[in-house]
């Protein structure tokens, strides 16, 4: 069986185990060959041809967990496109980017997505798994035609070498982009418009940048920084175009504008290429998906391209049946119905009618009451009085119940909670969450952490041990602020279950802020919607029923969903198809099967 050998030197510490303990151990190793042995640069290195499966306890051995053995599925007998390295990361086949297509590429976080689409983009020079030196450091495109004689992807790497065809690409972490440039956001996008002043002004009325214009790069929010990175890409002259997690940051409305937008872009000597978690705009963007699947941080495998609806419910489902892959052990399945409402519970927390003046800002609230094991969903823009209201009910309930209703809150900025410190250790900040291990620590993949600070972690990993320590605490009332940032659909869709089943367990209840629509439909029973204008006013309604609440926050996007009928997954419905129009007339704009 092919295997593969990684090695995370950051973690490996000889001095910490006495001295290359694996070298000792490995029975490859103690027959004499040079399985496992000391790098150059002081770090152990490993000749993957060497090992075999008996050295799996020299890998199990190291108490920094910095190896993985892994046996690669039998069929893939060729070498991979690239990898980090000689004991690094390495990633087999390639998406391809089709004219007139949006194509996305959809697999959890470190799998190698990025780093597919970096390669196809001509920013990562791939080396087919060899290592080379110097000058020799790059795969000339002709060895990857080679590779690929006979597929799409021949042609594609044909035209790239020859210069037929132009790249722009929007790279995942926007949040850099204030570090690289100084300056407004007109100076930026003016320097990166190849297309002239009419598509200039059109790009940015319809991100809706045209009022941000002369902000500073460096005070902008996520979402608007997001949006000003897409137009940056889409104002360049190209043929392929790639965007690397669009939807971070962005509220549905801007979600859905976004996916109009790039799907536009696709014509005849166009194509666009999307890595993105949000499943239902994924789903609503893209035409073909390719999933890609394996172990993270180990290697990682492109799917054969798919049909977005097919692709989808398979990924949905677990298992890849061309490829003959299980990547999960159980499938997704998505309820008919909407979990309505139980019987009304015992009652947790009511609120009085609410008015309040932040700034320009105003916000009200209708009365309204939240039971015992509510989890609820609450849906409106960026900028509406989201975390304003939570906020707000934590303040009131304290004020009138001192000490009576406990709130455990996890902001949407991570390093506004209350737990975190950049110098405290994962395990520090969890000390408190160790008596959930089945519930918390264990599904999560905390452990792995714990020696970690919280400064030293993805945005992904800090999340997760946020919410984690938030879910632990004491409390009656858990609010959760955007708990799907970072997250891949995995995580997303385990956080839901985690938080269902903590709140049955403990008898408490859970708001969640949220802009993904698959996750609040598989996580919440109820909803509440803001309504009203950004930055000016927001009115919150509710707690309703799944179906109404949806309706409700529905009729202001004006879009319709319908139930796939295998995952029973939303889907929006194309803008007048017969179902759009018949669910506009008949006011089922979520629930209709
Ligand atoms: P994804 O986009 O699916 O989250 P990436 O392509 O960013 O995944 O990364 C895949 C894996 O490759 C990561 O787990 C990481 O370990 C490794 N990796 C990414 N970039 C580098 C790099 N510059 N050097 C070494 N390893 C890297
Ligand atoms: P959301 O969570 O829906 O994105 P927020 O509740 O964070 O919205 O903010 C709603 C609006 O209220 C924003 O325009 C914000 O700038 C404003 N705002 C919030 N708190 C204050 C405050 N203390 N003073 C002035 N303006 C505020
Ligand atoms: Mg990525």
């Amino acid at each position: 069986m092919p295997k593969i050998v990684i090695v995370e030197k950051e973690k490996c510490n000889p001095e910490g185990c006495g001295g290359f303990l694996c070298t000792r151990v490995s029975p490859s190793n103690r027959a004499g060959k040079e399985a496992f042995y000391k790098d150059e640069d002081g770090k152990v290195g490993v000749n993957e041809e060497l090992v075999s499966d008996i050295d799996r306890i020299a890998v199990n051995k190291c108490p920094f967990q910095a190896l993985k053995l892994i046996n690669l599925p039998s069929e893939l007998t060729e070498a991979p496109i690239h990898r980090y390295g000689k004991n690094g990361f390495a990633l087999y086949r390639l998406p391809v980017p089709i004219m007139g297509k949006v194509v996305g590429l959809l697999g959890r976080n470190g799998i190698g997505k990025s780093t597919a689409v970096k390669i196809l983009a001509g920013i990562l020079q791939p080396n087919l798994g060899r290592e080379r030196n110097g000058e020799e450091n790059k795969a000339p495109y002709d060895e990857l035609i080679e590779r690929f004689k006979g597929s799409e992807a021949q042609g594609y790497f044909e035209k790239l070498r020859d210069g037929k065809i132009v790249l722009s690409y929007k790279p995942q972490q926007v949040e850099h982009i204030p570090k690289a440039f100084k300056g407004s956001v007109r100076e930026l996008l003016g320097k990166a418009n190849e297309k002239g002043d009419a598509e200039f002004k059109r790009v940015t009325e319809v991100l809706q940048l045209a009022n941000i214009l002369e902000r500073d790069i460096g005070v902008i929010s996520g979402g608007e920084l997001q949006r000003v990175a897409i137009a940056a890409t889409v104002l360049k002259k190209a043929n392929v175009y790639f965007f690397d997690e669009p939807t971070s940051y962005l509220d549905i409305k801007q979600r859905i504008s976004v996916a109009h937008f790039l799907r536009s872009l696709a014509d005849e000597h166009t194509a666009v290429m999307v890595i993105d978690h949000d499943l239902i705009i994924l789903d609503y963007m893209t035409e073909l998906i390719h999933i890609m699947y394996g172990q993270e941080g180990g290697y990682g495998i492109v799917s054969q391209p798919k049909s977005t609806k097919a692709g989808i419910n398979v990924y949905l489902e677990g298992y890849l049946r061309e490829e003959n892959v299980r990547f999960r052990d159980q499938k997704v399945q998505f309820s008919v119905h909407a979990h309505d409402a139980r019987p009304s519970d015992e009652q947790l927390v009511t609120w009085p009618a609410i008015e309040k003046q932040l700034g320009n800002f105003t916000l009200t609230a209708s009365e309204g009451r939240i039971d015992k094991h509510d989890v609820i969903g609450v849906l409106g823009e960026n900028g509406i009085g989201k975390t304003s209201f939570v906020k707000t009910l934590a303040r009131i309930e304290a004020e009138t119940k001192a000490g009576a209703l406990k709130v455990s809150y996890k902001p949407q900025y991570l390093e506004e909670a209350d737990c975190f410190s950049a110098e405290k250790t994962v395990g520090e900040v969890l000390q408190h969450a160790l008596a959930y291990e089945h519930q918390l620590i264990a599904p999560l993949a905390l452990q792995p952490l714990f020696e970690k600070t919280l400064g030293q972690l993805s945005g992904g990993e800090l999340q997760r041990v946020i919410i984690a320590a938030k879910l632990a605490e004491e409390a009656d009332l858990y609010l959760l602020d955007e708990p799907s940032a970072y997250l891949d659909v995995e995580q997303r869709l385990l956080m839901s279950k985690i938080t269902r089943e903590m709140m049955a367990a403990k008898g408490k209840a859970c708001l969640v802020v949220d802009h993904d629509i698959l996750f609040i439909d598989y996580l919440s029973e109820k909803l509440i919607v803001f309504e009203g204008e950004p930055g000016k006013r927001g009115v919150a309604r509710g707690p309703f029923s799944m179906s109404e609440g949806m309706n409700r926050f529905l009729k202001g996007l004006n879009i319709t969903f319908r139930r796939d009928e295998e995952s029973h997954r939303p889907r929006v419905n194309k803008e007048g198809s017969v179902k759009d129009r018949e669910q506009k007339a008949s006011g089922k704009l979520y629930y209709a099967s």
